[in-house]
């Protein structure tokens, strides 16, 4: 994969290949945006468009051969100076951090540019976001310290102030869908693109039957007040409100349109007594919304729960 084989991230890619072809790259940069977009695809091209030793000239602008023996240890995560911290759900410790430190306080082995990308950046705890702040700050020369983040709010301000931030936007529904064609089966493809909402890699990475179906079990569980089945963390609050948004969304637009698809999508999921009315539909939308600009400030799990609940069953008695 390249640089310019990255679709409709055409802003955030147009500053990338900007620095390229002046060779004047930051030392800390912040790649934030929803999850499943391509930030972490466009971080580990970058890496490899800064070391590429046969780099190629675009119409966009330099970017990597996808096939020099740079290229080929940077995508096998081999490369002796190229580091990518990932974590998933986990929280990223201080021993991570101080290993990278370590690493960039050395001489590069092979490449131009040292770079280390740490995804899932928010989930950096506080020692581990501390003990970067020095490298941030004074960064040892032809490093770049690349953080990618799907929450940039919940890093600190501290850490957040010395990167350059670069943002990526959902993509538009057929570049979600061109990108996801290849890596789904087409049977499920449009089911998935319904719930992915312009990310692309959560329509490849989830599988949406079972996604549905959790997402009902809870919401009838919520709309008989029980709190048995709430969220285990909080990265399945936004999975679920998210879901609940577009379920509530899309009704909406199946009201006002009459689209059966949208209808038949979405039949099991429209919480009991709460009725097709657009008006109501677009209150809920917008506290539902709400809510989730919140979860970045450690919203309680109970607590959210039972308000979700309680907004959700006030606009049923509503309708
Ligand atoms: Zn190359």
């Amino acid at each position: 994969m390249s640089l310019s084989s990255i679709k409709g991230q055409d802003k955030a890619l147009k500053i990338i290949y900007g620095m390229l072809t002046c060779s004047r790259v930051p030392s800390a940069m912040l790649f934030a945006g929803d999850s499943g977009i391509g930030k972490r695809t466009a971080a580990i091209n970058f890496a490899k468009a800064l070391n590429c030793q046969k780099p190629l000239n675009t119409i966009f602008g330099p970017d990597c051969c996808d096939e020099c023996a740079s290229c080929r240890s940077i995508d096998a995560a081999t490369h002796p100076d190229v580091k990518i911290i990932s974590s998933g759900t986990e929280e990223i410790k201080i021993e991570q951090v101080r290993e990278v430190i370590e690493m960039l306080s050395m001489k590069a082995l092979l490449a131009r540019s040292r770079v280390i990308i740490i995804d899932n950046a928010e989930q950096l705890n506080n020692h581990a976001a501390n003990a970067f702040l020095k490298t941030l700050e004074e960064p040892p020369e032809d490093s770049l310290v690349i953080l990618v983040s799907g929450a940039p709010d919940s890093l600190p301000d501290t850490v957040r102030s010395r990167c350059m931030t670069v943002r990526f936007y959902p993509l538009p529904p057929d570049i979600c869908r061109e990108v996801a064609l290849d890596k789904m089966d087409l049977a499920d493809i449009d089911a998935a693109m319904m719930l992915a909402m312009g990310r692309p890699g959560i329509a490849i990475s989830s599988n949406y039957a079972e996604d549905i179906s959790w997402f009902n079990e809870l919401l009838i569980d919520m709309m008989k007040c029980e709190t048995k089945a709430a969220w285990q963390d909080k990265n399945e609050m936004r999975q679920w409100l998210d879901t609940a948004m577009l379920m509530v969304r899309d009704h909406a637009v199946a009201a006002i349109t009459g689209d059966e698809a949208l209808k038949s999508f979405w039949k099991d999921a429209l919480p009991k007594g709460l009725k097709p009315n657009p008006e109501i539909l677009a209150r809920l939308f917008f506290s539902l919304q709400y809510i989730k600009s919140r979860l970045d400030f450690n919203l309680n799990k109970s607590i959210t729960w039972n308000y979700v609940s309680s907004i959700m069953r006030m606009h049923a008695s509503r309708s």
